[in-house]
């Protein structure tokens, strides 16, 4: 547990110079950025006369259920799934079809309600969830919050079309996030549909399918004709088996929200993703900065259940706001625990807001590096030729040392556009653009999510400035 002086101070409602004094006269010598641990904060609110209490988020699993995720409680639960790829190769086609594919909706008139996700059982008992927002844009939005849920992504490609631009987006997301990826090559029942090619583009991306020896699962399907989709399940099972997921289900639920709203007669309303645990109706919980009682729970056909287990997307009723897509979910003992923690959250948030713009994400990293709590400076790069690219990215990968290096994230030929600022936000990466620009949209977003952009006419200032934030010694650029 640690924070940053100047937190301390505002916290405190007293001035960071004379936070700084007061370390000083304990020995400390900090600066105003400096992060302190949690044992040093205590003794500073002390010693200014206030009560110190501890709430941070890790405070929130403290003490829940007093079961431990120790191996014995895990049990298998299902893979969670995004399905990716081009505008019109058929995502929601494929996640229509799937749904449909459900061996127990007989009985229960299957899976009608669209919650943002959904969970297929396939023959032999097995889950699958699938999440019902297709593209990367929400994979991406929720991982700029910190959330990963997705264990694998399906990436469409349509045999007609092959490859394209948003294709190769959905690759370089999924990879950021370091998220398996199993292609479904999809509209095989067109007559112009030509499965080898698309196998051959993929490898100019790195995914070699097995066919041509590599280890990408890579399966032709039809959504509308409804061909291969049990093969497709298969290969989805498979490469969970592979991934070995596994969650305790006999703790306090944890999870991520996929939606939230608000609902005429219903109030707010979210969609939760389970990850740990089991969620009963009357839990007490803490969504994003907003908390609640569950008043009800109900599933993808519609169902009220009593409970949700490890995977198992639920509407959640009983919130007293709304939450965000991407905030995490997890249950705590009481009442006045949530809105504590709530409560912690929601100034978090405004601090959070006022210090937004104020630093640049390179400045940041920097403070990271020098703190030994970031390992690596990820980048994206732009460039106006692709010589100077490559150029840009063999000198970056030989750099740093071994606690610190550049990961290069993506690096294209182009102006600087809004997948480029999305991919950097949700990898908390900076953005190089070598003799190019952001264009407007690509600059107002990375002005609100405080994506630091920084251009360059030179190769060695590039080199030179990484070099120097690896080294902790960037001067500041306010
Ligand atoms: P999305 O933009 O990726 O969600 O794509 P859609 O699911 O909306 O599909 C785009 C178009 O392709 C629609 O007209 C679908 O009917 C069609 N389509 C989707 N899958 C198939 C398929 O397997 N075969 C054929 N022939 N058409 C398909």
């Amino acid at each position: 547990e640690t924070i940053a002086v100047q937190e301390l101070a505002n916290r405190m409602a007293e001035r960071g110079a004379d936070v700084i004094k007061c370390l000083m006269r304990n020995g400390i010598m900090a600066t105003i950025n400096q992060v302190i641990d949690a044992d040093t904060a205590e003794l500073v609110v002390s010693e200014f006369g206030h009560t110190p209490k501890r709430v941070a988020d890790s405070d929130v699993e403290i003490g829940l259920s007093g079961v431990s995720d120790a191996d014995s409680n895990l049990i298998q639960r299902p893979p969670v799934v995004t399905v990716m790829g081009h505008v019109d190769h058929g995502k929601t086609s494929l996640l229509d079809a799937l749904r449909a594919t459900d061996v127990v909706s007989g009985e229960a008139g299957g899976i009608t309600q669209h919650i943002g996700a959904y969970q297929v059982a396939v023959h032999g008992g097995q889950r699958i969830t699938f999440i019902d927002t297709p593209g990367h844009e929400a994979f991406t939005a929720m991982r700029a919050r910190g959330a990963n849920m997705t264990d694998i992504v399906v990436l469409v490609v349509a045999a007609d079309d092959g490859i394209m631009p948003q294709t190769v987006e959905a690759i370089r997301h999924a990879k950021a996030a370091k998220v398996p990826i199993i292609v479904a090559i999809n509209k095989i029942d067109k007559p112009d549909a030509n499965v080898e090619r698309v196998r051959q583009e993929l490898l100019q991306h790195e995914l070699v399918t097995e066919e041509l020896g590599g280890d990408v699962l890579a399966v032709e399907v039809s959504a509308k004709k409804r061909i291969n989709l049990d093969k497709l399940e298969e290969a989805i099972l498979l490469q969970a088996e592979i991934l070995d997921l596994k969650a305790n289900p006999d703790r306090a639920a944890q999870g991520v929200v996929i939606e939230a709203k608000i609902e005429r007669g219903r109030g707010s309303v979210a969609t939760v993703l389970v990850q740990k645990g089991t969620l009963h109706v009357g839990d007490v919980f803490v969504a994003g900065a907003e908390w609640g009682r569950v008043r009800a729970l109900i599933d993808d056909r519609g169902n009220k259940v009593e409970q949700a287990g490890p995977s198992a997307p639920v509407e959640v009723l009983g919130l007293a706001g709304t939450p965000s897509a991407g905030d995490d979910f997890v249950t705590v003992e009481t009442e006045v625990r949530a809105r504590e923690v709530a409560g912690y959250r929601q100034r978090k948030e405004r601090d959070a807001k006022a210090a937004a713009g104020a630093r640049g994400t390179l400045e940041e990293m920097f403070s990271k590096i020098a703190a030994g709590e970031a390992k690596e400076l990820p980048v994206v790069i732009k460039g106006d030729v692709q010589g100077s690219v490559e150029a840009i990215v063999s000198t970056l990968e030989r750099m740093g040392t071994d606690e610190v290096k550049v990961r290069v994230l993506h690096s294209a030929v182009g102006g600087i556009n809004e997948s480029d600022i999305t991919l950097a936000k949700a990898s908390n990466a900076l953005i190089i653009g070598f003799n190019v620009r952001a264009n407007p949209q690509a600059r107002d977003m990375a002005r609100r999510d405080t994506v630091d952009i920084r251009y360059y006419s030179i190769i060695y200032d590039v080199a030179d400035d990484l070099r120097q934030a690896l080294t902790g010694m960037l001067a500041p650029t306010l």
